[in-house]
């Protein structure tokens, strides 16, 4: 499986973070990775990040709203991040469920209405270190996972994005062994859930990721790409996390290789 590196910009980046987006869209030029990358700008730079992309990654949304159009004011639609040249939108962040109490069904709502308007959504998912300790988690994302990701998805329409809550924007990413036990889980769950097409979704793992240990999670069993939010915001970061993808996805190529 193709791996997807995604940063997630968060509301940083004003037009002048721009230039990083252009920095990794020129390396990717002269240096193509086997890999998908895309970033997630604030809703405000979508069309200019798509711009300063320029064709060599992709640019997503960090929400939508179900509806097509109406009186929601300050939300924005899947079909208007479409329209400004997005191809992915996040969905169901652990800070959306915290700060605007989104659930399950919403984010299964917004899923569809993603992929009606052509965005590949990316649900994310992820237990409380309460749950965690209580020993709830697997069960928690599974649940998280048959109630938030529509039954139609496959892996051309959505991954999933495993995030312990107590990992985001944390010291450190969960322990290898736990993240081999989640994505063994949210596979299974997948298959049972979505049928063959759950064998083609991207598991992806978020949860302080950095240039220092990128290499050693992207080398786990069906982690299939990460989710970066810090480290996704400075080009030289962000792009030694590319590299650490591409040489665990095809580690006799030199990709990237810089002169
Ligand atoms: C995130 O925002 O999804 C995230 C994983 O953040 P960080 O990499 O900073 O922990």
């Amino acid at each position: 499986m193709r791996p997807l590196v995604a940063g997630n910009w968060k509301m940083h980046g004003l037009k002048g973070q721009l230039a990083e987006i252009r920095a990794i869209a020129a390396s990717a030029r002269t240096a193509p990775a086997d890999v998908d990358i895309l970033i997630c700008p604030p809703s405000t730079l979508v069309d200019r990040a798509v711009q300063a992309a320029d064709g060599q990654l992709a640019i997503g949304g960090q929400d939508c709203r179900a509806e097509e159009s109406g009186a929601f004011t300050g939300d924005i639609s899947a079909r208007m991040l479409v329209d400004d040249g997005a191809t992915a939108v996040i969905l169901g962040h652990s800070e959306r469920r915290k700060y605007y109490a989104e659930t399950d069904a919403q984010v299964a709502a917004k899923a569809r209405a993603a992929t009606l308007a052509g965005l590949m959504a990316i649900i994310c998912i992820g237990e409380s270190e309460a749950e965690r300790s209580s020993g709830d988690a697997l069960a928690f994302c599974a649940r998280q996972i048959v109630e938030g990701v529509p039954k139609d998805m496959t892996g051309a329409t959505c991954a999933v994005s495993y995030e312990p809550l107590w990992a985001v924007g944390a010291q450190t990413a969960a322990r290898p062994e736990d993240i081999v036990e989640m994505h063994g889980h949210i596979r299974k769950t997948l298959v049972q859930h979505l049928g063959e097409a759950g064998a083609s979704v991207r598991i992806l793992y978020g949860g302080s990721v950095n240039a220092d240990n990128a290499a050693q999670i992207l080398a786990l069993p069906e982690v299939n790409g990460v989710l970066v939010g810090r480290e996704s915001l400075a080009f030289s970061k962000f792009e030694a996390i590319i590299d650490a993808a591409a040489a665990v996805h095809s580690p006799r190529e030199t990709h990237h290789a810089k002169s």
